[in-house]
């Protein structure tokens, strides 16, 4: 299994014995301690920073303009979804690990496997989120109402039980 990570892996402090990323995650890192655990991860083996190609990122950016998820995510989650994409193209079994939703809603709409930061055994302060019952979109715990894009009950769920 390949974790491949987005910022909030080194923000947390998680990790995986098998990780990928992008240039551009490492890039957009602030904080010192995230910065540095990257790099023990580096030079350690332990993460590997590849760039997806370009028919994968056009593959990922298609499949967020038809979710509706484009305005939401970042130019770097695109790529490391389009990352996660090509790897499992080639077999691998992939996870992304992230605690964005955009980036989770993405990557379930992809078929690819996904897993909230919180379980890799970080405290976090949600491990619950919202799922339409109609399209499957990712809501915020806090989200009330109807799901903003088919109209469906959002109903909460334990993140766990939302794997792809
Ligand atoms: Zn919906």
């Amino acid at each position: 299994m390949i974790v491949v990570a987005d910022a909030s892996v080194f923000i947390a402090g998680a990790g995986a014995e098998r990780m990928v990323t992008v240039r551009g995650v490492l890039e957009e890192l602030s904080s010192r301690d995230a910065r540095l655990r990257a790099e023990v991860a580096v030079s350690s083996g332990r993460l590997k920073v590849i760039e997806p190609s370009e028919s994968h990122v056009a593959k990922v950016r298609r499949a967020a303009k038809r979710s509706g998820d484009s305005a939401r995510i970042s130019d770097t989650d695109l790529r490391l979804l389009a990352l996660a994409s090509e790897l499992a193209e080639g077999g691998e079994e992939v996870v992304v690990m992230s605690d964005d939703y955009s980036v989770q809603n993405l990557a379930s709409l992809l078929g690819l496997r996904f897993m909230p930061v919180a379980e890799a055994g970080i405290k976090r302060r949600f491990a619950w989120q919202r799922v339409c019952t109609g399209c499957g979109r990712v809501y915020p715990p806090e989200h009330a109402g109807k799901c903003s894009f088919c109209g469906s009950a959002v109903k909460l769920r334990r993140t766990r039980e939302r794997k792809a």
